[in-house]
């Protein structure tokens, strides 16, 4: 879907870009003047004048014509740099409110559908193909599209994601944009590459790190991800804490495979400053959900008493998870995420976009606005995503309500993979 209004006006030069620009025109008005006047008007003077007239004004074109080769067709050279943009006073931002009243301030960006793991969970049982990279956002389209949100419409949070967001070649360009934009970030990510990435995070003031991890068993760690990488990801876990990052540790709960390490994740929050999340198993295209394999969160806790005294910890206003701890001098608390059992979709505030720019009003809504198309037009964005809002389903994206009612064949969606989690 699109909605065709009048062009934005997109500012794409660099500093250094713009000064060639300026003094290229420059240079070729004077040229051109001065070919003129000495070699047409005033024929009287010595060739020498008229050769260094029109010499000057074929180098000035000859820059000229460069620089606008450079600008159309080089557009978006990793360099670090972001383009410059005069801070435009946005004169009224508006809330992104849907219909039932929930206000949207939470951005989660998906950068890529490529991954480094293949968790059974996440991704399709069919041959997986990545989505090739013309069609995804380039980092400046990112940007672009990242700020009109949280310009336009108050989105103060931005979770970046994927796929496996730190597998991006371009991943620190992208980081050093979003980071201007003065919105909390956070990462979701697997964590196999955290270690190249903590000092950036540390320099842009990423401070959230949420990294999954199902199981700390080797072997079944490697059964699920089919990666033998268990060790790389808990050192990365433990450098995140070291360093004070503010760490989630998701772990995706899957009867018959991992409820029995509860307590000894659990454990885990007594000894690091940490949020454990169990989150219970959710049905995408192609990841053969069955009901009997999600354990609903009352199960759960039911299961942690069987080894622990537990309290209520506050919950944060439109947190997904609801939150315990097992003893008052417990460094952590862990969550339960009960997406399944117990919908939390009356205080969602959350929209999606997928790596190949589209927009989603729910994980499990079908619904898909093409951002990245309308912004490759030079439409404005603002009245299709406030549409996309508008849109959006009271629960569970309108395509099932109770569990039980849930056949996977029957979802339309995309895997979690293209969504991004
Ligand atoms: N690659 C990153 C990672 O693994 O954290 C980010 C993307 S991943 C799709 C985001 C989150 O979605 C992960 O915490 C993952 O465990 C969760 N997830 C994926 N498929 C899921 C499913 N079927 N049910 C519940 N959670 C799922
Ligand atoms: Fe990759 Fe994350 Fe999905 Fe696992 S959950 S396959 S790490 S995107």
């Amino acid at each position: 879907m699109s909605v065709r209004k009048k062009p934005i006006k997109k500012v794409t030069f660099r500093v250094n870009e713009m000064l060639v620009a300026i003094i290229s025109i420059y240079i070729l008005l004077v040229s051109l003047q001065m070919w003129l006047l000495f070699g047409t008007i005033n024929k009287a003077l010595d060739k020498e004048h008229i050769d260094f007239a029109r010499y000057s004004a074929i180098g000035s074109v000859v820059i000229f014509m460069c620089t606008i080769f450079f600008l159309r067709y080089v557009p978006d050279i990793p360099t670090g740099q972001i383009k410059i943009h005069k801070p435009k006073t946005m004169t009224n931002p508006t809330d992104l409110l849907d219909t039932f009243g929930r206000k949207h301030d939470y951005l989660r960006l998906s950068i890529t559908d490529s991954c480094n793991f293949r968790c059974l969970y996440c991704m399709p049982d069919e041959p997986f193909k990545s989505t090739p990279s013309i069609e995804l956002m380039n980092s400046q389209e990112i940007y672009e599209i990242a700020k009109i949100f949280v310009q336009k419409f108050n989105i103060n949070k931005i979770r970046i994601t994927g796929g496996e967001p730190l597998v991006r070649n371009d991943f620190e360009t992208i980081i050093r944009q979003i980071s201007t934009l003065g919105a909390s970030i956070g990462i979701t990510t697997n964590g196999v590459l955290l270690h190249k990435y903590f000092d950036l995070f540390e320099k842009c003031g990423v401070k959230n790190l949420n990294i999954s991890i199902d199981s700390l068993d080797r072997e079944k760690f490697k059964y699920i991800t089919k990666r033998d990488l268990f060790q790389t990801v808990w050192d990365n876990i433990k450098e995140s804490i070291k360093r004070g990052f503010n760490v989630k540790l998701n772990v995706v709960i899957m009867r018959g495979f991992n409820e029995g390490e509860i307590p000894e994740f659990i454990a885990l929050s007594h000894h690091y400053p940490i949020e454990l999340r169990f989150i219970e198993f959710m049905p995408f295209t192609g990841n053969s959900w069955e009901k009997n394999k999600v354990i609903p969160i009352s199960e759960m806790l039911t299961l942690v008493s069987q080894h622990f005294t537990y309290e209520k910890v506050e919950d944060h206003k439109n947190d997904t998870s609801r939150k315990y701890k097992i003893n008052t001098e417990s460094k952590g608390v862990f969550g339960l995420i009960s997406t399944m059992s117990n919908s939390f979709c009356a205080g969602c505030n959350r929209i999606r976009i997928t790596s190949d720019g589209k927009m989603k009003n729910c994980l499990f809504g079908a619904d898909e606005f093409d951002l990245l198309k309308s912004f490759r037009n030079n439409e404005d964005l603002t009245e299709l995503i406030q549409l996309g809002i508008i849109k959006k389903h009271k629960e569970k994206g309108g395509q099932f309500s109770k569990m039980e009612n849930i056949h996977n064949n029957d979802i339309v969606n995309r895997s979690m993979i293209k969504i991004g989690g």
